[in-house]
């Protein structure tokens, strides 16, 4: 029985084309797509020389027949489309049928396979794509593929190759990402010296996620609730008629895991974005990551983000690069907007309750700004953060990244603990040539940590500095940031009655008037209104000149023209592309900087009080709008440790 085919030259043609193999890492995703297509439960890889020398991968899936496994190799061999239309709905990894004889032509490969309808498995050699050898063989169900010396034949080729640990980083990195995509499958992933991943079949991502990298990663991540929404009926714009007219509307399920809103990454190497259990990269599910935790996290920092998208194949074209890494959907604007509120909703949900240690390497960027240079980052800032981000196409640069030494393998039971920053990373393995990205020791904890929730009792007993309240209550000692403490309460607050249009304003007692630049005048006659229901009156007053009658409340007045200033100059800098809901953030955010008290101004013990209670009921007490932290803690414990008591 064969069930391989060639498509015809028509159907072929409309595949995107190019070739997929690239390097060691190239050729165990083609492979491991096989076999996960294969129907596999079980794949288990071994590389020699990160993959340069040989690299062999068994699976128990399907098999393929005596005549399959030599038609396999043929160009547009596939078993998996049949006709043009099925290209627009592709349910499984593969579909170009261009993988195995692209590989079989660059190197020594052996296939040994039997499907269940044989009694005997078939065994080809091929070398530089020629046919060696076929043979019956003894196999049980299942293929295996060996692939040696890729790229023996061209040495031009080869010598594009990196260092035998880098090319095992890029490796191991595919394999976490299959592995986390598939938790009911069993992986295994092992040089000659290491096994690198193991990991046996789990119900639920959580439970693979806690394999790959264990419960303190685990720790900082936020597990969303599943949600699942059918795409709204629009007509298409050809015919005026309900595009789903002949079923039901397709339902797309979103589900996954987001970081705390303290985990701070420098980077975009970890956010990992699924659909139908492909990793893909995506600039618009990207930018709803970064919407979703826009004022939680300050611009130029990241979570870390693990979304898994289950969408009809109909819904989601993915030939569109030959890697079959990028995919366009057909309603983009419904998914973006889905993730967006998904993980929005999973953010302010979560009221959790342990702490966890400040991260001591690489703090993120944010913290080395002085208070008073906020009015500078935001004014920099929400310009990075709301325009589209760019996926890294290629790796981040070494200067960027810590660096990660490779520790001895742990083998099951005991979960391997492979760092987000490490392994998963798409991009990280050649940002490090010669370092292999698999595991670092963990961080000696450090004693001062930033909690994740703020007690309402806590008793303030004076300031260091006059910039940081110094509490207690029975869980320890608490340092408190007063003035991201107070912009968060201010802010919150704004929000709030900016959305119940009720915003108190305060008349000044002499208007303040601002000559503005051109860029200026433009942008406050954009957002004039908006500026109006945020409290601001204004009025033309002469050319490119307005007066300033009232502002928001609490608003010192010398502060006024500054914030004005500011608000004009970071709308300006957005282009046309920022949204109202942005915009209403960062005048939020604005005023809340400039309203609140200032580092370096001593506050009486009512007040210290006041900004706690009001601090603890805020939505998001751990950071301020622009993503700093505002309280740390030295718990009781800590300092008992400290003092060698226990
Ligand atoms: P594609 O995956 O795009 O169909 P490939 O060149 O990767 O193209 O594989 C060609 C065909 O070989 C597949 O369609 C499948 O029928 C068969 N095949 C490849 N690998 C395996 C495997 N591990 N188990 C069973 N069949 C396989
Ligand atoms: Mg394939």
């Amino acid at each position: 029985m064969s069930i391989i085919h060639i498509l015809s030259e028509s159907v072929a043609n409309k595949i995107a084309a190019g070739e997929v193999v690239e390097r060691p890492a190239s050729v165990v995703k083609e492979l491991l797509e096989n076999s996960l297509d294969a129907g596999a439960n079980r794949v288990e890889i071994s590389v020699e020389s990160g993959g340069k020398r040989r690299i062999r991968i068994v699976d128990d899936g399907q098999g393929m027949t005596h005549d399959d496994a030599l038609l396999a190799f043929e160009r547009h061999a596939t078993s998996k489309i049949q006709s043009a239309e099925d290209l627009f709905e592709i349910s499984t990894l593969g579909f170009r049928g261009e993988a195995l004889p692209s590989i079989a032509a660059v190197s020594r490969l052996v296939l040994e396979t039997r499907h269940a309808s044989e009694n005997s498995g078939t065994r080809v050699e091929i070398n530089g794509g020629r046919l060696r050898d076929v043979k019956e063989v003894a196999w049980p169900q299942g293929t295996s593929i060996e692939v040696r010396d890729l790229f023996y034949a061209t040495p031009a080729r080869r010598k594009f190759l990196k260092s035998e640990s880098t090319e095992l980083g890029h490796v191991a990195t595919l394999v976490t990402h299959y592995a986390l995509a598939h938790p009911e499958k069993g992986f295994v992933l092992s040089s000659l010296t290491n096994t690198i991943l193991q990991v046996s079949p789990v119900a639920n991502h959580r439970e693979r996620l806690y394999q790959v990298m264990g419960g303190q990663t685990l720790d900082q991540l936020l597990e969303m609730t599943p949600v699942e929404r059918r795409v709204p009926m629009v007509p298409l714009p050809e015919s005026g008629e309900p595009e789903e007219a002949a079923g039901e509307p397709p339902i797309i399920r979103v589900e996954g895991f987001v970081s705390r809103p303290e985990i701070q990454k420098l980077n975009r190497n970890n956010i990992y974005f699924f659909v139908n259990r492909r990793l893909v990269r995506d600039r618009l599910i990207l930018h709803a990551i970064t919407e979703a935790f826009r004022n939680i996290l300050p611009s130029g920092v990241f979570p870390v983000a693990l979304i898994f998208l289950e969408i009809p194949p109909s819904e989601v074209d993915v030939n569109v690069h030959p890697s079959k890494t990028e995919v366009r959907f057909r309603h983009g604007t419904f998914v973006h907007d889905l993730v967006r509120d998904s993980i929005r909703q999973t953010l302010l949900a979560t009221r959790p309750v342990a702490s966890f240690p400040v991260p001591k390497s690489a703090p993120p960027a944010s913290l080395e700004v002085e208070a008073a240079d906020v009015a500078d980052a935001l004014a920099e800032g929400p310009q990075r953060s709301a325009t589209m981000p760019d996926f890294p196409a290629r790796p981040a640069t070494a200067a960027a990244r810590p660096e990660f030494r490779l520790a001895p393998p742990r083998l099951e039971p005991r979960p391997q603990r492979l760092p987000l920053d490490s392994v998963l990373s798409p991009y990280a393995a050649a940002a490090m040539p010669g370092t292999i990205h698999v595991e670092s020791p963990p961080a000696e904890e450090s004693a001062i940590r930033a909690p994740r929730e703020l007690p309402l009792d806590l008793q303030p007993l004076g300031q260091v500095q006059d910039s940081f309240i110094v509490a207690v209550n029975s869980e320890g000692l608490w340092i408190v940031d007063q003035h991201a403490a107070h912009e968060r309460v201010l802010f919150d607050r704004h929000v709030r009655r900016r959305q119940e249009k009720k915003v108190e304003v305060q008349r000044l007692l002499m208007p303040i008037i601002v000559q503005l630049k051109p860029e200026q005048q433009a942008t406050y006659q954009a957002i004039a209104e908006e500026l109006a229901a945020n409290g601001f009156e204004v009025e033309p007053f002469g050319q490119r000149t307005v007066a300033i009658k009232a502002a928001p409340a609490d608003l010192p007045a010398e502060e006024v023209e500054k914030l004005m200033a500011e608000i004009l100059d970071g709308v300006t800098r957005e282009g046309a592309a920022i949204s109202l809901d942005e915009l209403r953030g960062k005048i939020a955010a604005s005023i809340s900087c400039h309203a609140a008290i200032k580092i370096n101004m001593p506050l009486v013990h009512n007040k210290m009080d006041w900004l706690l209670q009001a601090l603890g009921q805020a939505d998001c007490p751990m950071t301020c709008p622009h993503g700093r932290p505002t309280v740390l803690r030295y718990g009781t414990k800590d300092l008992m440790k400290a003092f060698k008591r226990i």
